[in-house]
């Protein structure tokens, strides 16, 4: 139940365990492409150009990142958290001219600050924000702000490494040019590849580069040329994770996107409310937390180190810590793919409560348990 990675279906687990194919191979070619397909399903895209990149989600970032920087280039960068940050130091390294418009961390990106940056940055190649940021239950609502890149002439790239698979990524309704996710957040995979996917508009500005990316191996032009009918090798793809990533999207799309959404849905309200049911406070602002990782704040005169240990060594749960300036002051609580559960929920509560208990502050695990069950059954508490 930490920020990732979360647990990964059996099934998934055992693809891994299959004898290993050559990286051309028709059988492993064959995996890839419904590869492709099912990812521009989960994604909601029509983009010819949807891989997945070798490495873990970090690797989209720097594929999206590298790819579509050119020196020089004005690029606006929404930051409301750890990995907005890091978009605009991959940015920065591309060589753009990087405007970063902050959040406080807790809340989104604004949109009225994202024009006002726009506005006053000349011509603007690429805008970009994390559509759910990791490090503080966040979630930046990807459209308005696509709306804004496209009046201006720009791309517009979205991190969904936490979003997707957990709560609804339309990339292509939103009007988004480039995305990217990872697989061992809410797709509950082993970390290792990461999809991708750019727009025909962001296609033809890596095709029109005049100086090639400063990445080798995460060239998109190389890669793709790998990954559609030129078959042009450029890397021993990483088989046995191209074998977990099919098998995790099959079990997306089985399960169905709209049931997965509310799955997630229903398991983190259920958990948030009965969390301040027992007297604990949420850290995001209300109106923009995400289901699939939920930033609690730690009660005055609790450790944060010995509550995490404890959780971890009698009950087994992972939960991670604050990232950053919130170090100390938050838990970060994920429910995210296999791992967003009813039993999860009503395990944590219990557990944190008597955890905290221990250590001299008293909630009211009761009415926590209650609230969340009631939550779960689909009732308002
Ligand atoms: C986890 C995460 C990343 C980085 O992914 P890695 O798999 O750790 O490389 C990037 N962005 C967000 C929002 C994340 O949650």
């Amino acid at each position: 139940m930490g920020p990732g990675p979360s647990g990964a279906h059996p099934r998934v687990l055992r693809a891994m365990t299959a004898p290993l194919l050559g990286h051309l191979d028709p059988e492993f070619l064959r995996i890839m492409d419904e590869c492709r397909v099912m990812l521009r399903q989960v994604l909601r895209t029509e983009n010819a150009v949807t891989i997945a990149t070798p490495g873990t989600g970090t690797s989209g970032m720097e594929a999206a990142v590298m790819n579509l920087v050119e020196p020089g280039d004005n690029v606006v960068i929404g930051v409301c958290g750890y990995f907005g940050d890091r978009i605009v130091q991959m940015a920065e390294r591309a060589g753009g001219n990087v405007t970063r418009v902050d959040a406080a961390w807790g809340s989104p990106v604004d949109p009225a600050e994202m024009q006002k940056a726009i506005a006053a940055s000349g011509q603007v190649k690429l805008v970009g924000i994390v559509h759910a940021e990791t490090s503080t239950g966040v979630m930046t609502p990807p459209e308005p702000i696509a709306k804004l890149a496209k009046e201006a002439g720009a791309l517009m790239l979205v991190d969904c490494v936490t979003s997707l698979g957990g709560v609804p990524v339309e990339a292509d309704a939103w009007g988004a040019d480039v995305v990217y996710s990872g697989t061992q957040k809410c797709l509950s995979a082993p970390p290792g590849v990461a999809p991708v996917t750019f727009s025909p508009a962001a296609w033809a500005k890596v095709r029109a580069r005049e100086v090639p990316s400063n990445t080798w191996y995460l060239d998109m032009s190389l890669l793709e040329a790998y990954w559609d009918e030129r078959r042009s090798y450029h890397h021993t793809a990483p088989i046995s994770m191209v074998y977990a990533l099919h098998q995790a999207l099959s079990l997306v799309l089985e399960e169905g996107l709209e049931q997965r959404w509310a799955r997630h849905e229903r398991n983190g309200r259920a958990l948030q409310a009965g969390l301040e049911a027992m007297g604990l406070g949420l850290h995001a602002d209300e109106g923009y937390r995400l289901p699939v990782l939920t930033t609690v704040k730690i009660p005055e005169g609790v450790n944060d180190g010995e509550v995490r240990g404890a959780l971890l060594k009698r009950h087994s749960i992972e939960v991670g810590g604050g990232l950053g300036d919130l170090k100390g002051k938050v838990w970060r609580v994920g429910l995210m793919g296999e791992s967003s559960t009813e039993g999860n929920v009503l395990l944590f509560l219990s557990a944190l409560g008597r955890i905290v208990a221990e250590q001299g502050v008293q909630l009211d695990v009761k009415a926590g348990i209650a609230t969340a069950s009631e939550r779960l059954r689909g009732q308002e508490a």
